[in-house]
Formats: structure tokens, C-alpha cells, sequence
């Protein structure tokens, strides 16, 4: 559906007999991490609707809007490999119609001001911009978000609480290639050589997870992996230790939930990752 009056009125239909329906909101350039949230949402519901929409809301850079990959034909034939029963591909207008107030003013307890918050103003505001909006059109009963954006799954779920909106989200875990690189559509824009290499995230969380296991401090484990994603083509931009909870960092007792947060740049590419260090999820 590329409209959303027709997309309500077929759900609608197709809604009857308390029939669950669950979303999965992408940006397109769909690869396995995406397929596995549409997974589970056809296990646990009966109808499963995927969006496709470049956001340009949260975008904080023009080029990095622009050379965001597009790939449709294929996002399409992805989808319907995996039996996704609806696919969503609004334009802009239909997202942001003029004469519809679409801002929102959230109390976000500060979930949006450290790392991605701080690195890309006024990205997550423009997240939970179109992720409102877009609940407001699917009415879903689940919604499917992946824990490689833990920062923006934390807001996601703060904005469910806060406008009490009927709707549970169900965070999936990272879908990893076989080296352990999350998958990310902007992995295609690295280089042979500096995709080799980008093994160095999941190998610096996987090293940090064992020293903290192992009783070192958080600020040095923060020091030596901020070291350790220094080389070659790779800068970090940030590597926080965090309450996973909250986001603040960890200064006395380690809390339940510890969460290690990275984004590094390759060659002119952000890669961002994370690992849950300990506790789990609820
Ligand atoms: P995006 O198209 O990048 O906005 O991502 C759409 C959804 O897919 C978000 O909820 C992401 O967290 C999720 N996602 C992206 N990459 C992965 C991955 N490697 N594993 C699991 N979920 C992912």
C-alpha cells in the first residue's frame, strides 16, 4: 500500500475476529536483521505489516539522507519470500500531510541525550516522530524492533509508557553475519578490505564483557576498547558502559542491566553496536 486510507480500510477487513497484527517499521535496504523481526512478528500474530519509509526526520546530515541505500525491487522480494503479508511505502505527503500536527513533546527522562543523542541532535526526536505517527496509522497490537538500536528501542519504549499507547514492544536480538558484524544496510557502503576488518566491534564487546565478568573497572574497560577501535581506517566516536536502563554511565555498584554502546566510523561509514554485558532484557 502506498496511501493510508488504503491501507486502514484493508486492515479493516482484515482486522475482524480480534485478528493480532503486528509491525515492523523499516527504512528499506532490508537484509536478514530485518527479515528475523518479520519473523517473529508472523509467529505471534496473524497479520504482519512491514513500512518501508526513509525518514527524513531523523536525519541530521543531508548526505547521509541522500546516500542512504534504496533498494525496493528487492526490499519487496524479500518480504514476500518471508511471507509478510502487508508492505507500507508511503511518500513523505502521506507520512507528514500538511495540516497535520505530527511534532511531539516527550519527557524523555534524558534517554535521548547521551551517545546517538549527543553524536546526532534531534535524530531521536525525529525517531519517535514517525514511529508515533506510523503506530497512529497500523494500530498494531506488537510492535518488532531490533536491539541493535538499543538507545532507540529504550525511547520507543519510554514513548509507548508515557502516551500509554496500547501497543507491546517486542525487542528482537542482533542478527550477526557469521564474523559477528551486526548486519546493517550501511555495511554495503564499506569497502572489501575495511569489511574484513569490521570484526573489531563485536570482538572489542565480546572482549569487554569478559574483563568486566572478570571485576575490571568500567572506565577502564571504556579506555582500552576506545584504544582498541583506534586503528587503521576505524574511529570510534564513542564506547559507554551504561546502566541499560537509564543510559547513565555506572559509577558505583554495577546495576541489573549493563549495556556497552559503540559507534565507530570506517572508511566514511557509522557503524553503531552493542551488547547487553549483563542482565537481559525484559
Ligand atoms: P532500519 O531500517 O535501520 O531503521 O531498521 C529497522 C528495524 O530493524 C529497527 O528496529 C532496527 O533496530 C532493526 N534492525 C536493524 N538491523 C538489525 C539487526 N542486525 N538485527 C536485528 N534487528 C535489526
Amino acid at each position: 500500500f502506498r496511501n493510508v486510507r488504503d491501507l486502514q480500510s484493508y486492515l479493516r477487513t482484515e482486522r475482524v475476529n480480534n485478528r493480532a497484527v503486528g509491525f515492523v517499521p523499516t527504512m528499506g535496504a532490508l537484509h536478514a536483521g530485518h527479515l528475523s523481526l518479520v519473523r517473529q512478528s508472523l509467529d505471534n500474530n496473524q497479520i504482519t505489516v512491514a513500512s518501508i519509509f526513509v525518514n527524513p526526520t531523523q536525519f541530521n546530515q543531508a548526505t547521509d539522507l541522500e546516500t542512504y541505500p534504496r533498494t525496493p525491487g528487492k526490499d519487496l522480494e524479500l518480504l514476500s519470500l518471508v511471507g509478510c503479508d502487508v508492505v507500507f511505502l508511503p511518500t513523505t505527503d502521506e507520512v507528514y500531510p500538511s495540516g497535520l500536527a505530527t511534532t511531539l513533546t516527550l519527557d524523555l527522562a534524558g534517554l535521548d541525550e547521551p551517545m546517538e543523542g549527543a553524536k546526532r541532535p534531534g535524530h531521536f526526536q525525529g525517531m519517535a516522530q514517525v514511529v508515533k505517527r506510523l503506530l497512529d496509522i497500523v494500530q498494531p497490537q506488537h510492535l518488532y524492533m531490533g536491539q541493535k538500536d538499543y538507545q532507540q528501542q529504550l525511547i520507543v519504549r519510554r514513548m509507548i509508557d508515557v502516551l500509554a499507547l496500547d501497543v507491546r514492544l517486542v525487542t528482537v536480538p542482533t542478527e550477526r553475519a557469521a564474523d559477528g558484524l551486526a548486519l546493517s544496510s550501511r555495511n554495503q557502503r564499506l569497502s572489501e578490505e575495511t569489511r574484513q576488518k569490521a570484526t573489531l566491534l563485536f570482538n572489542t564487546l565480546q572482549e569487554a564483557q569478559r574483563q568486566l565478568n572478570t571485576g575490571q573497572a568500567v572506565a577502564d574497560i571504556e579506555n582500552w576498547a576506545t584504544k582498541e577501535l583506534t586503528q587503521g581506517v576505524f574511529q570510534p566516536e564513542y564506547f559507554s558502559i551504561v546502566d541499560g536502563l537509564t543510559l547513565q554511565p555506572i559509577t558505583g555498584e554495577l546495576p541489573e542491566l549493563v549495556v556497552a554502546c559503540t559507534a565507530v566510523w570506517a572508511d566514511d561509514v557509522r557503524l553503531i553496536d552493542n551488547m547487553i554485558l549483563i542482565g537481559q532484557l525484559s
